[in-house]
């Protein structure tokens, strides 16, 4: 028995969340799995209903669930209240509140997908690496921070990178099990030649490293290891790193991939609870045109069954399914070729709930 709190969020949210929980309650029921789940609101739509972006009910049922699952929040409309209690702040909160230090993010490019990257198909085709990134550390929570004025009246601008040990074994043994259920290769990024608290970095995880003998594990600086993303990507498995390097790597290999509508992620707690929620935003732009890809939704649903829930067999049989119908030509406009036929967000997600019909059916 395990209860979800579903975070449609705002813009495209509700309308691949629909999606994301008809494939849900597929598998629920296919595999009885005794799922519950149940609905609130964060981001735009909590401020439209409680003048806040994480109000009391949100807080109280995401603290009590076993995981979260959320669409994406923001948009134009609330663009001009007030900074502290805009849609996003709501995003930060409930991962402070959560205590969601690892962010895992996947970029899987799906060979029948190859054309959407920029890069050569023959450089990024199967392409498959897990980037697990520190998400409340580092220079972004740093102390001091802030903008002073020196004593010849120029302003200067400061932050602080910092990392203690156990912030970094704990995210080191995240990706040091990930590493295991993978092909147990594993990466740590780090600027060690110029930064101490990346050389700690580097010791700390390497210390770590020697209860996972099974895990080989090599140390990249970041510049290089920016560039072995775009000139060899598939030799990496899985890619740790601190906070800031972590927000730029992962979007860099997200975009080798071609679609950010295709790419789910998970930010985890020290108990393995976690928000699970697609990488891209809210996407006001083609909001309640029936044109979004709610496919990074559905396989956000795959990642929550695997890391947190733990039932493998339902993860893999969404991301089967998910292969099937991108086998079959289904795209929608976000990942189709020039003169491709296109589909819409529902009937995407009806072929996807189709397609693990056709596998059962199969048995
Ligand atoms: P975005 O990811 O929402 O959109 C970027 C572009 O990608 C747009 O052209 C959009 O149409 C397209 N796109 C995004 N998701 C798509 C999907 N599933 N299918 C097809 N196309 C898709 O980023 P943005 O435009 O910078 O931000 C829009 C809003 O989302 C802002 O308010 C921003 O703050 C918010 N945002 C929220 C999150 C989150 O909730 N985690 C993350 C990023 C941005």
């Amino acid at each position: 028995m395990a209860h979800i709190v579903i975070l449609p969020g705002d813009g495209i949210g509700p309308e691949i969340m629909a999606q994301a929980v008809a494939v849900l309650d597929e598998v629920n029921t296919r595999f009885a799995l005794g799922i519950t789940h149940e609905q609130h609101v964060l981001g735009g739509a909590a401020i439209d209903a409680y003048g806040l972006p994480y109000p009391e009910p949100t807080q109280k049922a995401v603290r009590t669930a076993d995981a979260v699952l959320l669409g994406a929040v923001g948009g134009p409309r609330w663009d001009h209240i007030e900074r502290s209690i805009r849609p996003e702040r709501g995003l930060l909160a409930i991962r402070a509140d959560l205590g969601l230090f690892a962010n895992l993010r996947p970029a899987i490019l799906y060979p029948q997908l190859a054309g959407a990257s920029t890069l050569k198909p023959e450089v990024v085709s199967g392409l498959d690496i897990l980037i697990v990134r520190e998400l409340t550390g580092g220079i972004y929570f740093g102390q001091p921070r802030g903008v002073r004025t020196l004593e010849n009246g120029e302003r200067q601008g400061y932050n602080t990178d910092v990392y203690s040990e156990s912030e970094i074994r704990r995210i080191a043994r995240v990706a040091f099990e990930m590493a295991r259920l993978r092909q147990g290769r594993l990466l740590s990024v780090d600027k060690a030649n110029v930064l101490e608290v990346t050389e700690l970095w580097k010791e700390v995880v390497s210390e770590v490293g020697r209860d996972y003998p099974e895990v080989s594990l090599t140390h990249m600086y970041v510049d290089n290891a920016a560039m072995q993303l775009v000139r060899a990507p598939r030799q990496f498995d899985v890619i740790v790193t601190g906070n800031l390097f972590g927000d730029i790597l992962s979007d860099e290999a997200a975009m080798l991939t071609g679609s950010i509508g295709m790419l789910p992620s998970a930010s985890l707690d020290e108990r393995g609870k976690g928000l699970y929620e697609p990488c891209h935003g809210s996407a006001p732009d083609i909001a309640g045109k029936d044109v979004a890809n709610p496919l990074a939704t559905i396989l956000s649903v795959a990642m929550m069954l695997r890391y947190t829930l733990r039932q493998e067999q339902a993860a893999r049989a969404i991301e089967q399914a998910v292969g099937q119908v991108l086998d079959r030509g289904l795209r929608t406009a976000d990942i189709a070729e020039a003169g491709q036929a296109t589909v819409g967000t529902r009937a995407m997600g009806q072929a996807v709930v189709a397609a693990l019909r056709e596998q059962a059916a199969a048995l």
